[in-house]
């Protein structure tokens, strides 16, 4: 991908942040800057979204790490502002292979999940999941439903997400590869129309979401169409 730079290499697998990625750390630092006045807070913000997204990049390495026990090698992962791109050589065509590849993702996000409650609980600081924000509570206390939130998203039945793949791979099973992508397509475009209709009521950046997976879906098509 251009315009990223490799920041690490762990498991023969590089990491990239892309340049939009540096434009979100100023942003953050800035807004949490504007609303509280110190450093101090710019910094705990900047921070909490690196602890995120090392979240996310366990969370592709989850994908990549399956993903070779099938033979696949992964070239790199890219963090980006939406989240990170795990590059696999190719994906696994086999359903059963590509649902464990798929479903690996949001697991580490439930086990790292599942890890901080264990944290949390030991150390007497575990509150009820109601009485969590994104911006109140320590930085683990934060991470816990960002986690959560991270498993869950990505479990949302629509391409680009994991979810998409995981609908595949399980009607894969019962109809021909290229009509099984085009049914979790057609499901994907479904979601992102109800997304994209509660987010003109509610929340602009639903709209946003639901343009991003209604998107992935047409693409996830169009590409094995051609194939
Ligand atoms: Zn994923």
């Amino acid at each position: 991908m251009k315009w990223s730079w490799k920041i690490a290499r762990v498991a023969g697998i590089d990491v990239k942040i892309h340049a939009t990625f540096l434009l979100i750390i100023i942003w953050i630092g800035v807004s949490y800057y504007m609303t509280s006045g110190t450093l101090a807070a710019a910094a705990n913000g900047i921070i909490f979204l690196l602890a995120l997204f090392l979240c996310v990049v366990l969370h592709e390495f989850g994908h990549a790490l399956v993903a070779r026990r099938y033979g696949i090698q992964t070239a790199d992962i890219t963090l980006l502002p939406i989240g990170g791109v795990a590059r696999l050589e190719r994906m696994p065509e086999k359903p059963d292979e590509e649902l464990r590849v798929a479903l690996a993702g949001p697991a580490v996000n439930l086990i790292i999940a599942a890890v901080l409650a264990v944290v949390l609980y030991a150390t007497g600081s575990l509150q009820g999941l109601t009485s969590l924000t994104q911006t109140s509570g320590s930085l683990l206390q934060r991470l816990l439903p960002v986690n959560l939130f991270l498993a869950l998203f990505n479990l949302i039945p629509a391409f680009p997400m994991d979810g998409g793949r995981v609908a595949r791979a399980l009607l894969a099973k019962r109809m021909e590869y290229t009509q099984a992508t085009q049914v979790a397509a057609t499901l994907g475009q479904v979601i992102a129309f109800i997304f994209g209709l509660i987010g003109l009521f509610s929340n602009p950046f639903l709209v946003f979401i639901a343009l991003f997976i209604y998107m992935g879906a047409a693409q996830e098509a169009s590409m094995v169409q051609v194939k």
